[in-house]
């Protein structure tokens, strides 16, 4: 049995990570828009956290999501690291209001796959962390050419 002294410490413990996670997303947020003119971020809620956490039809057909349960808790730790993103988008939202410069949330879909350069969308351009436009050629950091077209639509809202 654990006694209710030893449950109040562990509550104590997630309280004070939690605080100093919110505290560091505090100091994040108000560097990027110290940083920044305008922010535009991908918006989670378009393609939803629920969908995620949904088991792919082939893995329950072959068993995979209810032998090992691999599925389910990639789904349950994506879930969680979208709701600290969410927590911190939030906060750069917030300071960004404050500071009086633009914020956007952009449609997610593609972003990683469509070329910054010439648009094509092709899923065989990206290879993990590289960027290799099976079209045009253009080599980019996966995330720097996915940051590009979010701003590029953001800058589209615009006009
Ligand atoms: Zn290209």
């Amino acid at each position: 049995m654990i006694g209710s002294a030893h449950l109040t410490k562990i509550a104590r413990l997630h309280k004070k990570h939690a605080d100093k996670r919110t505290a560091y997303q505090w100091i994040v947020a108000n560097k990027i828009v110290r940083k920044a003119d305008a922010i535009s971020v991908e918006d989670l809620n378009i393609k939803g956290m629920k969908a995620r956490c949904k088991p792919k039809p082939d893995d329950v057909k072959q068993g995979r999501f209810f032998k090992n349960g691999q599925s389910a808790k990639r789904g349950l730790n994506r879930s969680i690291s979208d709701a600290s993103w969410g927590a911190l988008i939030e906060k750069i939202e917030y300071a960004a209001a404050k500071s009086g410069k633009s914020f956007f949330k952009v449609d997610p879909k593609n972003t990683s796959r469509t070329c910054s350069k010439c648009g094509v969308i092709d899923a065989l351009s990206r290879f993990g962390e590289k960027f290799v436009c099976t079209s045009c050629g253009y080599e980019a950091h996966a995330d720097k050419q996915a940051a590009l077209n979010i701003k590029t639509r953001a800058v589209k809202t615009t006009s």
